[in-house]
C-alpha cells in the first residue's frame, strides 16, 4: 500500500477535491505562476544547502535554477500574468540572498549542532524529505527546516498562517523520522525563516507527545479516508467551502465553479507527473 506524506495530508485535510485535482488527476495550471517560482526558489535553496552538507564542492545553484524553468517551460507552460524577464533575475538574486543569509548566520542557526543526515527521505511517509536532521550539542535530535520567503513584503517572523501551514510538519516529521528506527531521537523541530536582507529568524517547537499523539491519530485518520476514498472513487469528495489557500484564491477555483471539464475549463490545466518533495 502507498504511503501518505505530511504535505499530502495537509491538501486532504484543507480540501478533499483540491487533493484529487493535484495528487490524482495531476493537474497543474497552464501558467506558471509567482507561487511556482517561489517553490523553485526553495528548491533551489534546499539544492544548495544540501550540497553543502554533503560536502559537494561545486553547486551550481543558477544552472539549476534555469534547469528548473526550463523543464516547466518544455510542458507547454506559459508565464502568468505579471512575470517577465525581470523577475527571473530577481528570483535569482533572491536564491542568491537567501543562501548568503543561511551561510552568513549558520552559527545562530546550527549552533554548533552536528548534521546527522541532509535531506533524509521518509521512505514510509510518502518519501517526504527533511532539510536537515542535527544533533544539538547537548544530545538532542532536532529537524531543521528552512523557510524561504518569496514575497518582498513577507515578514522575517512566523506568521499564523506559517504556524497553520507548517504545524503537521512540526509534529509528523519527528515522528517520521524516530519510526525508522535510528538511533537518534527527534525531539525538537526548528524552523528557518529566511527573508531578504535580514537574520533569519528561528523558531522552535518542542516535540510534546500529547500534541504528537492527536497529530498521529489524525494522519491515521486521513490516511484511511484516502485509501477508502481509492477503493470506492464514486463517493462524493468534500469541498472547502472557501476556496482560498494560504497563498489566496484556489488555483483551481473556476475548474470547480464552472462545473469542472463539461466547461472546457480544463483547457487551463495540463496532467503532470509530480516530482516536488513530501
Ligand atoms: S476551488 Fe474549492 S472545491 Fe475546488 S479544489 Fe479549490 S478549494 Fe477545493
Amino acid at each position: 500500500m502507498r504511503t501518505i506524506s505530511p504535505s499530502e495530508l495537509t491538501d486532504w485535510t484543507f480540501c478533499q477535491k483540491y487533493w484529487y485535482n493535484k495528487r490524482t488527476r495531476n493537474l497543474v495550471s497552464n501558467k506558471i505562476s509567482h507561487r511556482d517560482l517561489a517553490a523553485m526558489m526553495g528548491t533551489t535553496v534546499g539544492y544548495a544547502m544540501d550540497g553543502r552538507y554533503r560536502g559537494i564542492a561545486s553547486i551550481e545553484c543558477e544552472s539549476y535554477f534555469w534547469d528548473l524553468v526550463k523543464e516547466q517551460r518544455s510542458l507547454g507552460r506559459t508565464w502568468d500574468y505579471g512575470i517577465e524577464e525581470d523577475t527571473l533575475d530577481r528570483v535569482l538574486e533572491k536564491i542568491t540572498n537567501h543562501i548568503e543569509t543561511l551561510m552568513t548566520y549558520e552559527d545562530q542557526w546550527l549552533e554548533g549542532a552536528t548534521v546527522i543526515a541532509s535531506e533524509p527521505i521518509m521512505e514510509e511517509w510518502g518519501l517526504a524529505r527533511q532539510d536537515l536532521v542535527v544533533e544539538t550539542t547537548t544530545g538532542a535530535g532536532r529537524v531543521i527546516d528552512f523557510k524561504c520567503k518569496y514575497s518582498d513584503k513577507a515578514t522575517s517572523f512566523a506568521t499564523s498562517r506559517d504556524v497553520d501551514l507548517y504545524g503537521n510538519q512540526a509534529m509528523l516529521y519527528p515522528i517520521a523520522w524516530n519510526s525508522q528506527g535510528f538511533p537518534l531521537k527527534i525531539t525538537q523541530m526548528r524552523f528557518v525563516y529566511v527573508v531578504d536582507g535580514k537574520p533569519p529568524i528561528i523558531e522552535d517547537v518542542i516535540c510534546n507527545p500529547k500534541r504528537q499523539a492527536k497529530w498521529l491519530e489524525m494522519y491515521d485518520e486521513a490516511c484511511r479516508q484516502i485509501y477508502q476514498h481509492e477503493a470506492h472513487p464514486e463517493v462524493p469528495l468534500l469541498e472547502n467551502p472557501y476556496h482560498m489557500t494560504p497563498w489566496g484564491p484556489c488555483e483551481f477555483r473556476e475548474y470547480c465553479a464552472s462545473g469542472e471539464h463539461e466547461q472546457g475549463v480544463l483547457n487551463e490545466f495540463i496532467q503532470v507527473e509530480r516530482k516536488e518533495k513530501g
